[in-house]
């Protein structure tokens, strides 16, 4: 028998279960539905020998020493920093925006002038909320954040989101966090530490999941193996009472067979398309907001670093999430927000169950975010 069950074999549910085997010697079960470990991340080499990852392109970033610190023990790194321009109005622009995205949408004497009230106002370095320039009392600004949010934000969040019912909520949602760098910083994360794991993502799980003490099972859904009593608050696994602790990945709403009705997410379609050539776009990541039906192509090798005569695209395209799928983005939208809670206070009844990842907090975390919210949690437990 096992101490702990695991459900998801993810970055938040494979640090449960290296931790709890490496660390408390104990037994534990990984349960996974998909075919293979590492959630969305888990990468692959295609029929062309090109490293993809399968759920659309992750470069690992964080500002947070421990979480670099305790991967480390898993794979040596590729040091890389991420570039992505936005292809607006037949110019490829760096985003975020900054200074040298000004030089390509606008005429040098404007870009000029724009540029020195930037930095009169808010300094060099600054990051400047649209919404904030919106507020300001110089025209010149304003026309700014206007054509920004117009041609960077507005569109591609539609595209994002798709006619969702809550879309203007969503709207004001990515006005709200939309920004300009005064600086001529063209990465796109400015985290401290950036990478790609050398032998790839799913060479990393398979070190960490790879444990005396963890079994794995793959391609099971956990609801084959394990039910909640609701009147009792116990756990059943194979129809015996399981007293150990199930740690849960899984989609909040499912683990209560959707009682209050299901929270809603938008997918992504990934189409990948290889070409006898070395070298298919002039930066890692590209944005389409207004033009074409995708949200952006990336170019795998960029990140990964391979020396490959061929090249592989990844093309995504936002779609509906059916209930079948594993969903990618939560909307961030009070009416889900509140179905949210009542799930929570739900999962709070019963002691044995410990929340943790993406899934079950329904929240978009960085991988980052998870490792730290399961170290965490590791760390409560003990
Ligand atoms: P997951 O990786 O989704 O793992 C959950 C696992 O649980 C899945 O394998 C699933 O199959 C399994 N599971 C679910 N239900 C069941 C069930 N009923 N039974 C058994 N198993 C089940 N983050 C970054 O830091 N950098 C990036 O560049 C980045 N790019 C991203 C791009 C896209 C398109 C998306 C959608 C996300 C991106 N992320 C990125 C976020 C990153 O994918 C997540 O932070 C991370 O994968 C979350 O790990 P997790 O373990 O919580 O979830």
């Amino acid at each position: 028998m096992f101490d702990y069950i695991v459900v998801g074999a993810g970055f938040a549910g494979a640090v449960m279960a290296e931790r709890i085997a490496t660390q408390l010697k104990k037994r534990v079960l990984v349960i996974e539905q998909r075919g293979h470990i590492g959630g969305n991340c888990f990468d692959y080499y295609n029929e062309q020998g090109i490293l993809v990852h399968k759920y659309g392109p992750h470069i690992f970033h964080t500002k947070n020493k421990q979480v670099w610190d305790y991967l480390a023990q898993f794979s040596e790194w590729n040091l890389y920093q991420h570039h992505v321009m936005g292809y607006i109005a037949g110019n490829l622009i760096p985003i975020p925006c900054n200074l040298n995205s000004l030089k390509q949408l606008f005429p040098s004497e404007m870009t000029k002038q724009l540029t020195s009230k930037l930095i009169n106002q808010y300094g060099y370095g600054a990051k400047v909320m649209l919404n904030d320039l919106l507020a300001s009392n110089d025209q010149q600004l304003i026309q700014l954040a206007d054509y920004l949010a117009n041609h960077v934000f507005i569109n591609y969040t539609k595209k994002q989101w798709g006619e969702v019912k809550n879309y203007r909520e969503l709207v004001d949602y990515a006005l709200a966090k939309a920004f300009i760098h005064i600086s001529l910083d063209d990465r796109h994360y400015p985290d401290e530490y950036q990478g790609i794991p050398r032998y790839g993502y799913t060479k990393l799980f398979e070190n960490m999941l790879l444990q005396p003490n963890i079994k794995l099972l793959l391609n099971t859904d956990y609801r084959e193996l394990i039910t909640l009593n609701q009147h009792s608050k116990q756990i059943k696994f194979m129809g015996q009472a399981f007293t150990g602790k199930l740690i849960y990945t899984g989609k909040i709403d499912e683990l209560f067979d959707f009682s209050y009705g299901e929270l809603s997410y938008r997918n992504v379609e990934f189409k990948q398309h290889t070409f006898t050539k070395e070298i298919y776009q002039s930066a890692a990541t590209i944005l389409y907001p207004n033009d074409y039906d995708l949200l952006r192509i990336t170019e795998m090798k960029y990140l990964t670093g391979q020396q490959h005569p061929y090249t592989t695209i990844i093309e995504e395209y936002s779609k509906q999430c059916s209930r079948h799928e594993v969903p990618y983005y939560p909307l961030p939208t009070q009416d889900q927000l509140s179905l949210l809670a009542s799930y929570q206070e739900l999962a709070a009844e019963y002691s044995e169950i410990i929340l943790t990842g993406r899934l079950a907090n329904y929240q978009f975390y960085n991988m980052d975010e998870v490792i730290a919210l399961s170290l965490t949690k590791f760390a409560q437990l003990v």
